[in-house]
């Protein structure tokens, strides 16, 4: 399964924003794919649709799908270098597949900051440049094994070489390898490289609890957005400090809580959001009278792959889909309806699965 990794220097908030994930906890018994580990709390997706459905369809039971967060602690400057936890650290990084770098934007005078002031861009720069020293190592050793063999011709090591060449520039430049400018067919080389900037990563600025329902005049959320902007990256606000305690709330509640603070959206379901789509997810939906489901696959995957998901079996004997969008489903009323109007299909093995798709599987046991 994929995750998403929480790093941050110590005293920003990660801790109190990954007990905020936890309590809001899954119950995992419906997520039997994820993993059991202190360090990782699963979120189950905010999705209207399914709201949406459940009103339709009037099922036993409703099931959003979910995905996981690491909790990766312990990052201080020199980590590159494999001081205090450094390279543990950074082997962590390694296994996830999106990065959600925590920024301290609140003042308190209590709470010590670890180089002393508040100041959100050092410490960004403090992050991002462990990692790109520890990726130009990386891209260095490979380089010179490289560059012997593409002088002996070797095919793979040609094609690595000047790509290997382009991220040592970009690196050196202080960028992430994400913003080396490559071709397609260049980042996919790239992938085989493992290096840790070029995840894809989103900052979460960290506000105050008397900030985070109007944050317009608070500057270090102002310079962290423009920092962003540059790397091609989101910025969520929240206040780790409400989503906690707002986590221990059923829903009712929590709509109550966010009305009284003056918030649309609290600010680990934008989190949550956000971070699904930098991992490059999508959803479809199941929607029986046993049970409305939401269901996570991969941009680009088909649909025997998709009801993989579901079941090992139901790819194996995959024959075709009933499909039809969510919309034309909601816009009929019913799936009956749905099918008269002619909207729903029968997709095939070949079929590339859109988000927001409600399938049934047929296949054979
Ligand atoms: P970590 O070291 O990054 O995991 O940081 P913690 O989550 O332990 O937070 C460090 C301190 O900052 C703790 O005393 C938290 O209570 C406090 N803190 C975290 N988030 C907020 C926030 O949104 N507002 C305020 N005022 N304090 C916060």
């Amino acid at each position: 399964a994929l995750t998403a990794g929480i790093v941050g220097l110590p005293n920003v908030g990660k801790s109190t924003l990954f007990n905020a994930i936890t309590k809001a906890g899954a119950e995992s018994a419906n997520y039997p794919f994820c993993t059991i580990d202190p360090n990782v709390g699963i979120v189950e997706v905010p999705d209207e649709r399914l709201q949406k459905l459940t009103e339709l369809v009037v099922p036993k039971k409703t099931v959003p799908t979910a995905f996981e967060f690491t909790d990766i602690a312990g990052i201080v400057k020199g980590a590159s270098k494999g001081e205090g936890l450094g390279n543990k650290f950074l082997a962590h990084i390694r296994e996830v597949d999106a990065i959600c770098q925590v920024v301290r934007c609140f003042a308190d005078d209590n709470i010590t900051h670890v180089s002393g002031k508040v100041d959100p861009i050092d410490d960004i720069e403090v992050i991002n440049l462990e990692l790109i020293l520890a990726d130009l190592e990386s891209v260095d050793k490979r380089l010179q094994r490289v560059a012997k063999m593409a002088k002996s011709k070797d095919k793979d090591a040609m094609q690595e070489e000047p790509v290997l060449t382009k991220l040592k520039e970009t690196l050196e430049n202080g960028k992430p390898a994400r913003a080396a400018d490559l071709s397609d067919d260049e980042v996919k080389i790239t992938k085989n490289f493992h290096l840790l900037t070029s995840k894809p990563m989103l900052y979460v600025a960290n506000v105050s609890e008397d900030e985070i329902a109007d944050y317009s005049s608070n500057e270090y959320v102002q310079q962290v957005q423009n920092f962003a902007k540059e790397d091609n990256a989101e910025v969520i606000v929240v206040c780790a400090k409400i989503e906690e305690e707002m986590a221990e709330l059923d829903d009712e509640e929590k709509a109550m809580f966010l009305d009284e603070l003056g918030i649309k959206e609290s600010g680990l379901d934008q989190l949550i959001k956000a971070t699904y789509q930098l991992l490059g997810l999508s959803t479809y939906f199941t929607a029986g009278v046993q049970e409305v489901r939401a269901w996570t696959f991969r941009k680009g995957m088909k649909a025997p792959q998709c009801a993989g998901v579901i079941h090992t079996d139901f790819e194996r004997g995959f024959i075709r889909a009933e499909t039809v969008s969510y919309e034309d489903l909601v816009a009929n009323g019913s799936m009956t309806a749905a099918k008269e109007a002619g909207k729903v299909r029968l997709e095939g093995k070949e079929y590339i699965v859109q988000d927001g798709d409600v399938m049934l599987f047929r296949f054979n046991v």
